[in-house]
């Protein structure tokens, strides 16, 4: 099985999955239909499935004029059918879905909206996280609250180090400079900072990351250290609320 990464829009980023013996393929996140369509046909892919994880245009604009062309089916969170355009499969948390193509695991994790999901691929050991987890970052809460956002967060903590991380947007230069700004003598992240650069330098992605470079560099995910804690003037040693203060600034940042 290979991942084919592709740049959509401003920032977005779709991926293909495919089976490098029958062809098929599966795509997340198509923001729109022709970028697709062109890694398809240059591959002679023949597209099965789309998986969204969520209904943001930038991640299902492109479902109604591949579905159109390619008779795929689409699959998305059951509770966002009115959201997902075309939607076909509704995905359950914690589901485990098996079809000719894949074997994937969905988790449900709100925050950045109630209907996000996070979409795992053994097989190939990546993670496709959306809009909830980016590299050295997370998404803005627009329809959850800090607490189901942090404990989305908390359950993509827990796959293996190893996984990889495919987010939906090359946001990650403008993230690590909040990340240093707040966690100046993180070595690793300082390491993480010199590839960061250097791929945007040569104009390549910055993704895919590891869930294990995100454990040691992504301050959204290191909120029960002390050093950041005191960092954003949490004295009380709590994760939620330090969460809590580097999204609002974040925000802001
Ligand atoms: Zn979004
Ligand atoms: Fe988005």
């Amino acid at each position: 099985m290979k991942i084919i990464i592709i740049k959509c829009l401003k920032d977005n980023y779709s991926y293909i999955i495919y089976n490098e013996q029958t062809l098929m393929s599966a795509v997340i996140d198509p923001s729109e239909a022709d970028p697709i369509i062109k890694e398809i046909e240059k591959n002679n892919l023949q597209l099965k499935y789309i998986f969204n994880t969520h209904h943001h245009y930038d991640h299902v604009g492109g479902n109604s004029k591949l579905k159109e062309k390619y008779k795929c089916k689409i699959a998305g969170y059951e509770k966002d059918i009115d959201r997902i355009p075309g939607i076909d499969i509704k995905l359950k948390d914690n589901q485990k879905w098996k079809n000719e193509l894949l074997e994937c695991e969905i988790l449900h994790i709100p925050g950045h909206t109630s209907g996000h999901i996070s979409i795992y691929v053994k097989e190939i050991n990546a993670l496709f996280t959306g809009d909830t987890l980016f590299s050295l970052g997370c998404g803005r809460i627009f329809e959850g609250t800090y607490n189901e956002m942090f404990d989305s967060l908390k359950k993509l903590k827990k796959f293996p180090k190893a996984t990889k991380i495919y987010c939906g947007h090359e946001y990650t230069k403008k993230n690590s400079e909040f990340c240093i700004s707040l966690d100046p003598n993180n070595s690793k992240l300082i390491n993480k900072i010199n590839n960061i650069n250097e791929n945007i330098k040569n104009d390549n992605p910055t993704i895919p990351s590891t869930l294990s470079d995100e454990l040691e560099c992504n301050i959204f995910l290191r909120t029960d250290n002390l050093k950041i804690q005191n960092q954003v003037g949490i004295n009380s040693g709590d994760p939620i609320k330090t969460f809590t203060k580097l999204r609002d600034l974040k925000d802001n940042f």
